[in-house]
């Protein structure tokens, strides 16, 4: 039986709104439908379902919001991993637009659903910024002209001057700023989700990893080591951490690691270097991304790699944190933490039905915090009042990730696009 786990240590396990464990699961019972993981994407399926009156029984295998779901950087914004221009170039313009809209009812949806949480997700601080780390402002006109026209986006472009003035790095150029996009604690929204889900009439068991299921009769049967499920409908929501559960959907998997720290609080100069509450990333393929904590503490994300930990992580990530704030060179790291994120080669979401009654909602990568939601919703009302709308999403479907081969494949195109924004930014700083 795999190990069940405590929270990873992280800003949000140390900060987690209360300690309440929803007990394993215990002996055996029959339910509608039975959700196989507690991230994002198995609670959004989860609340959905019990707020449209079905009976749902959900199992995660260690805490909820333990995988990427409660380590993230709490940045929600509309979109998929894959980018607008990107979707347009695979389904066409009118089908990418629907998709894209989809995204934004979603960032909706999460603010609305973190409104009602109080504290316990605060701060809720509005607006995402982009920094340029390439002189190229006609390619960012371009790009948010684009945006706005096509989707009602709403992005400004914020001059360098500007820029500059708030976030104190020799790095960056003008930037773009997403008022609609915000930042939250993520873990206590997962949290907050799964008593959402209960309030509805949702039974989630804990510390309840699922060994086995059978899909094949018309009842499912999903078995632990404590307790059986019978349902008439079973969503697979395992991402990252799926490990061969279910065959084709693991198949469909690619884990990558990703990584966070938090610094220790950096005390009034912190105004002087970054002086904006907003979360901020760049447009390198291997972009940093970070927010200031109201105490001055930063927590500062970024890098991908195949691997789930990395040796001197903290001291890693504060290497980058000095290269874009060498004014900052003697803040220490408190604590960082890794986590798995679950991508497609596609790099689209995958939610649809793998057969009869049997749906999942995975492969939303580095860009899930909507999406999980999206994807709940669409298999809610799916289930629930034959919602059709999951079919946007058949042309991304279970492409092979590359079984052993596919992280190893990853990290190279990471490892040569990494070398790509090196050879940019050399050449940006040098004139050639
Ligand atoms: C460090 C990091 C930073 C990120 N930053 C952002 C960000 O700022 N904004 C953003 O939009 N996205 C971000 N992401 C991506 C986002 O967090 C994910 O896309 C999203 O959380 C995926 O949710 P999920 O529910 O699909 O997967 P997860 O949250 O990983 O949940 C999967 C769950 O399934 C459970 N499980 C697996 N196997 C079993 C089993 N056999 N039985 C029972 N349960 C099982 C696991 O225990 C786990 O809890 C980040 C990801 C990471 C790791």
């Amino acid at each position: 039986m795999p190990d069940i786990l405590p929270y990873a240590d992280s800003y949000y396990a140390r900060s987690r709104d209360d300690d309440h464990i929803h007990p394993p699961l215990d002996g055996s019972i029959e339910t509608e439908v039975c959700v196989v993981g507690g991230g994002m994407a198995g609670l959004a399926a989860a609340l959905g379902l019990a707020e449209r009156g079905r009976s749902v029984i959900l199992l995660e295998a260690h805490r909820v919001g333990w995988g990427a779901s409660g380590r993230n950087g709490g940045f929600v914004s509309a979109g998929y991993s894959r980018d607008l221009s990107a979707l347009i170039a695979r389904v066409g313009r009118d089908r990418a637009v629907e998709l894209h809209r989809l995204s934004q009812e979603a960032v909706d949806l999460v603010r609305r659903r973190a409104q009602t949480m109080g504290q316990a997700v605060a701060p809720i601080t509005d607006g995402l910024v982009r920094c340029s780390w390439f002189d190229d402002r006609a390619a960012l006109d371009r790009r948010v002209a684009q945006a706005n026209e096509l989707v009602d986006a709403d992005l400004e472009v914020w001059p360098r001057e500007k820029v500059r003035a708030i976030w104190r790095s020799p790095r960056y150029f003008d930037a773009v700023m997403n008022p609609k996009a915000f930042t939250f604690h993520s873990l206590n929204f997962a949290r907050g989700t799964a008593k959402a889900a209960i309030r509805a009439g949702a039974v989630i068991h804990e510390a309840t990893p699922v060994t086995r299921i059978d899909l094949s009769a018309d009842r499912k049967r999903v078995e632990t080591a404590t307790g059986t499920v019978l349902a008439d409908q079973v969503v697979v929501a395992c991402s990252g951490y799926i490990d061969g559960l279910v065959g084709p959907l693991s198949r469909a998997t690619l884990p990558i690691g990703t990584y966070v720290v938090l610094t220790e609080p950096v005390g009034g100069r912190l105004a002087e270097v970054i002086g904006a509450p907003h979360g901020v990333s760049d447009d390198r393929f291997a972009s940093d991304y970070y927010r200031p904590l109201p105490d001055t503490r930063i927590l500062w994300g970024g890098r991908i790699s195949r691997w789930t930990d990395l040796p001197r992580l903290a001291e890693t990530m504060m290497a980058d944190l000095r290269r874009v704030y060498p004014q900052l060179a003697d803040v220490r790291a408190e604590v960082a933490w890794p986590g798995t994120m679950g991508y497609a080669t596609h790099k689209m979401m995958q939610v649809g039905q793998l057969a009869p009654g049997v749906w999942y909602n995975q492969g939303h990568g580095g860009h899930g915090m909507a999406t999980t939601t999206l994807g709940g919703e669409l298999i809610a009302s799916a289930i629930a009042e034959g919602d059709e709308r999951w079919r946007l999403f058949e042309p991304f479907g279970l492409s092979y990730a590359g079984g052993v081969l596919g992280p190893w494949v990853a990290q190279a195109v990471y490892w040569s696009y990494q070398a790509r924004d090196a050879w940019k930014s050399w050449r940006q700083t040098h004139r050639v």
